[in-house]
């Protein structure tokens, strides 16, 4: 039995990694390493859609080029910058907090989430990713996007045990070598195909695994 499912994620996981070859979008911090960059990014990418962000990233980064730049920054000046994101009070004090815990860290962004985490706004979503994007490791995160994916394919029904179910499916699905291509295929994979209202079903190639297909809910 555990055998069967684990073939299954496997087959769930490669096919993911084929469409996203082909489908992926090409967001620039995708292809950074640059760790500064990649947790700011996560954090204007909060409740916001990413072609937004894309618009900015490039103005914003080479206005701020790393965290004393913000930490300096007027906030009045900070909050104008992003704007176009909403939201942009609570954003610029969020990105103000973090730049004055990094300071105090000697520059550096702390890699313990918890200390993240005591950011008020920064909470597991964010600081998970960072550490699955700017640290290569395997973290567990959601948001309704993933958490709609797999709900529908893997039959999680809400419960009170909803969110304890997503996060075992996720550390079943999510190969700790492979955990950033894995995010970034689902995240693309929930905008293009397995969107909120009448999913691409007849186009999905992970239809045949998936239980809300194959029960015709
Ligand atoms: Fe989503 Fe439909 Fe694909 Fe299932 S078959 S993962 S519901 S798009």
């Amino acid at each position: 039995m555990i055998g069967h499912k684990n073939n299954i994620n496997e087959e769930i996981r490669n096919k993911l990694l084929n469409w996203y070859e082909k489908n992926k979008y090409d967001y620039p911090w995708r292809t950074t390493e640059d760790q500064y960059k990649i947790i700011i990014t996560e954090i204007l990418l909060q409740k916001t859609i990413a072609s937004n962000v894309n618009n900015l990233y490039h103005i914003f980064f080479s206005k701020y080029k790393n965290f004393s730049d913000i930490n300096k920054s007027n906030i009045l000046d900070l909050q104008k910058d992003i704007k176009s994101l909403g939201l942009s009070n609570k954003r610029a004090k969020i990105l103000k907090d973090l730049s004055l815990v990094v300071m105090n860290n000697n520059g550096k962004i702390p890699e313990d989430p918890a200390i993240l985490r005591e950011v008020n706004g920064i909470a597991n979503y964010v600081s998970n990713a960072y550490l699955c994007f700017g640290l290569n490791e395997k973290t567990i995160f959601y948001d309704v996007n993933i958490t709609r994916f797999i709900s529908r394919v893997f039959n999680v029904p809400k419960s009170k045990k909803r969110f304890e179910l997503i996060e075992n499916k996720l550390d079943e699905l999510i190969l700790a070598m492979d955990c950033k291509r894995l995010y970034w295929s689902i995240l693309d994979f929930c905008n293009k195909i397995c969107i909120k209202n009448n999913p691409k079903c007849d186009i999905c190639p992970v239809s045949s695994y998936c239980y809300y297909y194959q029960n015709d809910l």
